[in-house]
């Protein structure tokens, strides 16, 4: 892979998955599946799946949501690059609009305890503490977590509206 190699050690990272197209569910497996195909990197954890709202445009399908925890020796970069690959293998044009229906996102919420800002590449991410859909089922899977430069998950799912997340299986 170029733009980045591996770096040094493993370190924990959090991707979040969303899709809202052609059967969302098995678009999230389906990319749990490509994850666990990336250089040097290993998924550990998948959290439940969500249901939730359309952030954005609201003429659009529900999103799943959910969100793997991985270890991983890539550095930020070559870990997006690869996401970026799996978006693409998946169907999702690069230049897709933003906050409209997508078969598959991938976002890196945190990689270790890094905090970068760059053209393309914040991490953590820039949208992680506002959004239900992301800090809930991190939570399930790391409930101690802070996000560098955000705080405690704890502290940020108090002051999000967790009210239109559905867990998946209960929907029948
Ligand atoms: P979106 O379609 O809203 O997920 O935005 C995609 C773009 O956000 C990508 O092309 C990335 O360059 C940029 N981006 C910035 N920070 C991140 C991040 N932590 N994880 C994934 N994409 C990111």
């Amino acid at each position: 892979m170029t733009g980045g190699g591996a770096a040094r050690r493993w370190q924990p990272a959090y991707v979040a998955l969303g899709s809202n197209l052609d059967d969302p569910a098995a678009q999230l497996h389906a990319a749990v599946l490509a994850m666990r195909a990336l250089p040097e990197t290993r998924v550990v954890l998948v959290s439940p799946f969500y249901r939730s709202p359309p952030m954005g445009p609201q003429d659009q399908p529900a999103f799943v949501n959910a969100v793997a925890g991985v270890l991983t020796r890539l550095a930020a970069t070559a870990l997006l690059s690869g996401l970026k690959g799996i978006e693409r293998a998946r169907g999702r044009p690069a230049d897709a609009p933003r906050w409209g229906p997508r078969l598959i996102d991938l976002d890196i919420i945190a990689l270790g305890r890094q905090q970068l800002a760059q053209p393309g590449l914040t991490i953590p991410h820039a949208g992680a503490s506002a959004r239900a859909f992301v800090l809930k089922p991190l939570a399930d899977i790391a409930p101690a977590l802070e996000l560098p430069g955000m705080g405690r998950l704890e502290s940020l799912l108090a002051t999000v509206d967790l009210a239109g997340l559905e867990p998946l299986e209960s929907l029948g």
